[in-house]
């Protein structure tokens, strides 16, 4: 009830203690409202009291007590609610009859129970931030002008009590979070640096102190310009120049730091701008990741990148380029000369007697003669010509703008000179003599391979005729008589079925089972006895026998897979193709149409590719390599390690298989050199995600071994040689009776055609 008694200086007095008293109280938002509310309550003598905060369009009851006491934290919105008017004033609303005021909301006044009451709006920097109310129910007692200004008073106490209890709820938030930061600035695994504008470290934490090596100290005393290392330095000075004039809010980068003790760590750097309270940039909060060790792993894969890419191209003995890199620039000159109208010449050369220099002097002095041979021809020819080292003692020659032999004449015999200079080999002077080919764009081919092979075939004729050089003749290589019966007979026999295929097979390490069988081609020559693929697959190469050949093998290869699982044995079958096969659009369309005659699920068929041939032209190989693979047949490489395949290129092509040349395995537990190239390509096998089978397995020793180098598959004599379908089928029959291993039978004495 309104105390008309009380005086003004007595209500002075109560104002300031009830300020005295917020100021002791605790900083609560709630509390502080409350005790103004009662004391508003208790000074003016009314019946009710609320603190309500404005927030947006709501009203938020922080306090209410006596008749108000149920609205307590109620929200209603600002446009329905009495306070509006005196917010909308900016002065307290003192209204005597609010009963019959028409801006009450008479249901809510009915609620509460109030005659009068006054309104006073809270502000903080002229800013309306809520309003502080009293009511009275007293019909005779109705609030008036003195409480009016009392309450004017409390509000300005109050609003100071508000706007405090706020800032230090704010600042609590603020510790708070700044709490939070601390533990994981503390115990963040990334460097997190403060720095000021002079780039010197305000804060550190240990991350990156121990990134670093120096103390958070250490660092406060130092800019950051010198513990970076000097060529990521102007870089990085630029963008903190940037940050620092506030022209960016942020920035990344990657940069080397100089560790405490010289070390370089690798960072992943990103700066944030903060500004002060008058948005001027004053700090740079700064994270920073050590990457060390995957820039390590970077330049490394790029190193090696650039080291198989060099591998795969260049003869590791010589340096000089290999067969790939000499095709390659061949084709590219073939490009060139088309272009210009000109012409070039291709020479293939050999070393006579070279053989008898290894033989005689070892291996090493046959590598020396080799370099100091390559580094001659180096010196006899121009900067534009082309010296590779195509394998063994066989060079070859790529000497660009050269018209027609009188160009080349010259050139040969500075080459020929060049040689003739004995070679000094562990101080013994050698006499070498050589064999030339020489084959002509545009008169003797426009092909890369069609170039080389009729150099080699003029170098073939060299040789016969006991000349340091021959040049290509077109009548001499078709006429060559051997050659003409060959492949006279060659067609014959495909056509009256002298051919067929022996089959060898591979077995799994682990169990022993047969997985698949490689066809084996061989020639029942009527008068010459059995002859080996190795006398007459490169005739028939040379012409173009190979395709017709190739369908055979792969025809009667399938013809025996069906034959097989007609009686119930599910075999894969593996025929070899020939580089001709791989450089033929044709040849998958043709396999698809043999799988289909003999109605053979593709995944039974395997194809075996030898390096050299992918590698021979890249780019038409992966093509026909690709479509092979599509149909679904497995694609193996034949001969593995006697290339030199650039893993960079392999990983391109969809193999399935390694095979580990025969050469490698069969002595691999007398030679350790060769026991370690096997062991490298059963896990480069393994990484890549292919099977791998050794091939040329005699012995139980190498069987035994290579199982425990974890091979999965092999193949050689010591499981069987090659044989007669009808062999392999009883040989198979019998080892699944229980026999662990049956050779099917000694091979025949080899004879030459
Ligand atoms: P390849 O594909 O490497 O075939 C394996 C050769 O190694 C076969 O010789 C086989 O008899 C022999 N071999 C198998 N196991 C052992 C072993 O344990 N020790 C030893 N020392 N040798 C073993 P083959 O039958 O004389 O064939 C020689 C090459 O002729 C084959 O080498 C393959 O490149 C080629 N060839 C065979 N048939 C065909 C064919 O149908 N088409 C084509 N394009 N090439 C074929
Ligand atoms: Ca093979
Ligand atoms: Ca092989």
């Amino acid at each position: 009830m309104p105390d008309e008694n009380q005086d003004p200086a007595e209500r002075l007095s109560l104002i300031v203690e009830t300020q005295r008293e917020i100021a002791a109280a605790e900083v609560d938002l709630k509390v502080v409202s409350g005790l103004v509310a009662e004391r508003s309550q208790a000074i003016t003598g009314a019946d009710g009291a609320m603190v309500n905060r404005l927030e947006g369009d709501v009203l938020h009851t922080l306090a209410a007590t006596g008749i108000a006491a149920p609205a307590v934290d109620a929200r209603r919105p600002l446009s329905g609610s009495i306070a509006r008017f005196a917010i909308e004033d900016g002065q307290p609303l003192l209204i005597q009859d609010t009963v019959n005021d028409p801006r009450i909301d008479q249901e809510l006044r009915a609620k509460v129970g109030d005659r009068s009451l006054i309104c006073v709006p809270l502000l903080r920097g002229g800013e309306v931030i809520g309003t502080l109310n009293v009511m009275s129910s007293s019909e005779q007692h109705r609030l008036g002008e003195d409480d009016r200004r009392t309450m004017e008073m409390l509000s300005v106490v109050l609003s100071a009590a508000i706007s405090h209890a706020e800032e230090f709820e704010a600042r609590r938030g603020q510790a708070e979070a700044f709490a939070r930061f601390r533990t994981l600035f503390e115990g963040a695994s990334i460097g997190i640096l403060r720095l000021d504008r002079d780039g010197c470290a305000v804060d550190a934490n240990p991350a990156l102190e121990q990134m670093l090596g120096y103390s958070a100290a250490e660092l406060a005393r130092t800019s950051f310009r010198e513990y970076m290392h000097a060529e990521d330095l102007r870089r990085a000075e630029t963008l903190f120049r940037d940050l620092m004039g506030g022209r960016r809010e942020s920035f990344q980068l990657e940069a080397r730091f100089v560790r405490n003790g010289g070390e370089l760590v690798w960072a992943h750097v990103r700066e944030v701008l903060e500004r002060d309270e008058d948005g001027q940039p004053a700090f740079a909060m700064a994270m920073i990741e050590n990457i060390t060790k995957r820039k390590q792993a970077e330049s490394g894969l790029i190193r090696q990148a650039q080291l198989n890419e060099y591998q795969a191209l260049h003869d590791p003995l010589t340096g000089l380029p290999n067969r790939l890199l000499f095709t390659e620039r061949i084709e590219h000159t073939i490009a060139h000369a088309k272009r210009a109208g000109d012409g070039f010449a291709v020479l293939l050369m050999d070393l006579d007697r070279f053989k008898e220099v290894n033989d005689s002097l070892g291996h090493q002095a046959g590598d020396e003669l080799l370099k100091q041979v390559g580094e001659r021809l180096r010196a006899a020819l121009r900067g534009s010509d082309t010296v590779a080292r195509l394998g063994g003692d066989e060079f070859g020659l790529l000497l660009p703008q050269q018209r027609g032999p009188s160009d080349v004449q010259p050139v040969i015999a500075r080459i020929l000179a060049a040689l003739e200079e004995p070679i000094t080999v562990h101080e013994l002077p050698l006499a070498m003599e050589s064999s030339i080919g020489i084959a002509l764009f545009p008169g003797h081919g426009d092909v890369a391979e069609v170039l080389i092979q009729r150099a080699d075939v003029a170098m073939y004729n060299a040789k016969r005729e006991s000349a340091s050089f021959c040049f290509y003749d077109a009548d001499q290589n078709e006429y060559d008589p051997v050659r003409l019966t060959l492949v006279a007979e060659l067609r014959r026999a495909i056509e009256a079925h002298e051919l067929a295929l022996h089959y060898q097979p591979k077995a799994r390490l682990d169990d022993g089972r047969v997985r698949s069988v490689e066809g084996l081609l061989r020639w029942r020559h009527p008068s010459r006895g059995m002859i080996y693929p190795d006398s007459f697959i490169p005739v028939a190469q040379e012409t173009g026998l190979i395709r017709p050949l190739t369908l055979y093998v792969v025809e009667e290869a399938l013809r025996q897979c069906r034959g097989w699982l007609d009686d119930g044995i599910k075999l894969s079958v593996s025929v070899n193709l020939s580089m001709r096969n791989l450089l033929d659009r044709e040849f998958p369309r043709h396999v698809a149409r043999l799988l289909e005659r003999w109605q053979i699920d593709s995944a039974l068929l395997e194809l075996e590719v030898t390096e050299s041939t992918m590698l021979a032209n890249p780019t038409r190989t992966k093509a026909v390599l690709e479509e092979l693979s599509a149909l679904g047949i497995r694609l193996s490489i034949d001969d593995f390690g006697t290339g030199y395949s650039s893993l960079a290129y392999l990983r391109q092509l969809p193999i399935d298989e390694i095979k580990i040349d025969r050469s490698f395995v069969m002595n691999m537990c007398d030679v350790s050199d060769d026991a370690v190239i096997v062991q490298a390509t059963i896990d480069l096998g393994r990484n890549l995600g292919l099977d791998v089978v050794a091939e040329g397995v005699e012995t139980q020793a190498v069987w035994e071994k290579l199982r425990g180098l974890g091979c999965k598959l092999a193949q050689g004599y010591y499981l069987s040689r090659p044989v007669p379908a009808e062999q392999l089928s009883e040989w198979l029959g019998a080892r699944r009776d229980g026999t662990r291993r049956v050779s099917p039978a000694a091979r025949p004495a080899r004879r030459v055609a």
